[in-house]
């Protein structure tokens, strides 16, 4: 795990300048993966959370606490017990805060500008079947990141005056209502004003239907993944 913390460049990523403070990640991520009392836990949980990831007083988030996320679900599943409630603790205060203007956004596999909400969301429900054995901490996180819902595109096809996407949806998303979502593709981040479940999935499975109005299959993609347009604002 220290060799991951090492790995990345905690100043080559961005941050609000007047706020973040790239020297605390790695110290404060190598201290946290290493406390066995609550006295380490919390130096290392002031360290992260006051300027490292986040800025607990005034209620900011920092593009780097989409790349720390990962990391501290290592620390929360490998580390002491006071380690994994300090960094489930640090994990939904980077869920709940409000990004800096200018620092939204991170680069994701699945999409080149991505809100940092939605990217911390990806992460925990990537460690699910963990969060939802931290009692309430770690059902409380995984409630908040439904949210931030995320549909992959398999196929397209015409239907109306728009096109019918099957997919992979993760994720909570209400269905009767439209949502306006971001199409991202090839790099590029578009707005869709209309979107709607059709099929939800149902039976564990992710596969689900939205209908999305006024596009043609060819202005999307197999590849591309839909986002929640109006995340956090
Ligand atoms: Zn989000």
């Amino acid at each position: 795990m220290l060799d991951v913390i090492e790995a990345v460049d905690w100043s080559a990523v961005p941050g609000p300048p007047d706020w973040y403070e790239p020297d605390r990640v790695a110290t404060g991520l190598r201290a946290l993966a290493g406390a066995t009392n609550r006295v380490q836990a919390a130096e290392a949980g002031s360290l992260l959370g006051c300027g490292g990831i986040v800025h607990d007083h005034g209620g900011a988030v920092f593009p780097a606490a989409a790349a720390a996320a990962p990391l501290l679900l290592d620390i929360a599943q490998q580390g002491h017990p006071v380690a994994r409630e300090a960094a489930l603790g640090l994990l939904d205060e980077a869920l709940s805060f409000r990004p800096r203007a200018g620092y939204e956004r991170v680069r994701t596999p699945y999409g080149r500008s991505v809100r940092i909400c939605c990217a911390i969301a990806h992460h925990l429900r990537a460690r699910a079947a963990f969060l939802a054995g931290q009692g309430r901490a770690g059902k409380f996180l995984l409630a908040d990141a439904a949210a931030h819902w995320r549909f992959d595109i398999q196929e397209c096809v015409a239907d109306g005056d728009g096109t019918a996407a099957l997919g992979l949806l993760a994720g909570y998303l209400q269905g009767g209502v439209p949502h306006a979502a971001e199409l991202h593709v090839d790099g590029s981040t578009a707005l869709l004003g209309e979107v709607a479940l059709v099929y939800p999935p149902v039976d564990g499975s992710l596969e689900a239907c939205l209908r999305i109005i006024g596009r043609r299959p060819r202005e999307l993609a197999a590849g591309a993944t839909l986002l929640p347009a109006h995340c956090g604002e």
